[in-house]
């Protein structure tokens, strides 16, 4: 009979030997009996995301650790955020993650997150809807807001690529960027001076929108621009379903995370309080994750606490982030009928808290499941990983493992 998994992945969680904490990681520090318990009995290694090295971004890494190569199917982030946002892209789409920010007159940016705007976003997002592509024959433009700031831009018309550069700097204090066709193609061109005809006159129909000259009122900053990243073109996955015949499911409050997860076929379930982080609902992600596990083969649960604290290089609060991880996994292993479920737990890449990001070193997997060998290791961390019994694997790896544990794999060969 075939066997059940779960596979969770703590965002950014593998670090380094912090030299001001006794060159000891935050996952080493951390107090974490479940994941103890689950390491002592289980299988546990390092695994490289992509490959020795490579800093990979969290949306390749998820690809790669749910078994498709990034290097054949990535097309970029916008495509991902916009399946995350449940909006369904067509061949020749192309989307980008988009910010509201706040320029000062000059349009210097003051603010990349327009003061994580919460209310009047449905209003402003009306009024970019009705700007018109007029420089590039054909071309339409569609925003849809998501949480706070955040939203998905979307081109749609012939002959777009997207090999274009970003208008979002990354950076306050200097100006939105013009978009640059990163390619000699036609497609690049239009692409590149629709999004910058769009930048401009997002700046004229927000600058003196009621909501925002309400905001300078009352002292916030006002939403005056949409600035535009990683853009990404329409792509499919074979499903899991199709893959190998499973139905699954997802936990995870981040679009680019819920996009992966969507574009490879899971059911997204959405848990009350989720945040993406450090003050998100762990119990509650617990509780669904057991409750999914009981109508679905195979279940993703994704936390990003961790991957936060680490861009914020903040070790105390990456620690906690960790012991609250430990507790909802006791929380959500208490619940399981662990004959019948195998449990992975893993980051997709470290984010170390001195480097304040990705970095391209390898995580500390384990899998606990009926049938794996116990590796003895008393505490799970990124030293003990290297000395584990599964030894070093590749994302890519994960799923193999876990189909041929779960007994669905197919024989390769005769
Ligand atoms: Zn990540």
């Amino acid at each position: 009979m075939s066997k059940k998994a779960i596979l969770i992945i703590c965002d950014g969680m593998g670090d380094r030997p912090v030299k001001e904490y006794d060159y000891k990681t935050p996952l080493e520090t951390a107090n974490t009996p479940n994941l103890n318990k689950l390491a002592e009995e289980g299988l546990v290694g390092l695994m490289d995301p992509i490959s020795p090295g490579i800093r990979p971004g969290s949306d390749v890494a998820h690809l790669a650790i749910l078994g498709y190569n990034p290097y054949e199917c990535y097309a970029g982030r916008g495509s991902l955020e916009a399946a995350g946002a449940g909006i369904q892209l067509k061949p020749g789409d192309i989307a980008f993650r988009a910010n509201f920010a706040t320029v000062n007159e000059d349009l210097t940016i003051v603010d990349r997150r327009a003061g994580r705007i919460k209310t009047g976003i449905k209003e402003l997002a009306e009024a970019i809807n009705q700007i018109k592509i007029e420089s590039v024959n054909g071309v339409s433009v569609e925003f849809y807001p998501t949480i706070e700031h955040r939203g998905v831009l979307i081109f749609r018309g012939e002959k777009l690529s997207k090999n274009v550069s970003d208008t979002d700097p990354h950076e306050i204090g200097v100006k939105p960027l013009k978009s640059k066709p990163l390619d000699d193609s036609i497609e690049a061109e239009r692409m590149a001076k629709a999004l910058n005809e769009f930048t401009e006159k997002s700046f004229h129909v927000l600058k003196n929108h009621q909501i925002n000259l309400n905001r300078v009122k009352i002292g916030e900053k006002p939403a005056n621009i949409i600035l535009a990243r990683g853009a990404g073109s329409y792509f499919k996955l074979k499903t899991f379903q199709e893959k190998y015949g499973i139905k699954t499911a997802a936990i995870a409050a981040v679009a680019l995370v819920k996009g992966v997860c969507r574009i490879a076929g899971m059911e997204i379930i959405d848990v009350k309080g989720a945040t993406g982080g450090l003050n998100t609902n762990f119990n509650g992600k617990a509780d669904e994750a057991a409750k999914a596990i009981k109508h679905y083969d195979f279940v993703f649960l994704h936390v990003k606490a961790t991957d936060v604290a680490g861009h914020d290089g903040n070790f105390k609060a990456k620690v906690e982030a960790i012991e609250n991880i430990d507790k909802m996994i006791g929380r959500l292993i208490d619940q399981l009928d662990l004959n019948e479920t195998y449990v992975t737990i893993t980051a997709d890449h470290c984010t170390p808290i001195n480097f304040k990001d990705h970095s391209g070193d390898p995580v500390p997997i384990l899998i606990h499941g009926p049938e794996t060998f116990h590796s003895e290791i008393k505490k799970f961390c990124e030293k003990t990983a290297s000395q584990g019994n599964l030894c070093r694997i590749k994302g890519i790896d994960i799923m193999a493992i876990l189909t041929n544990y779960m007994g669905i794999s197919e024989k390769f060969g005769y």
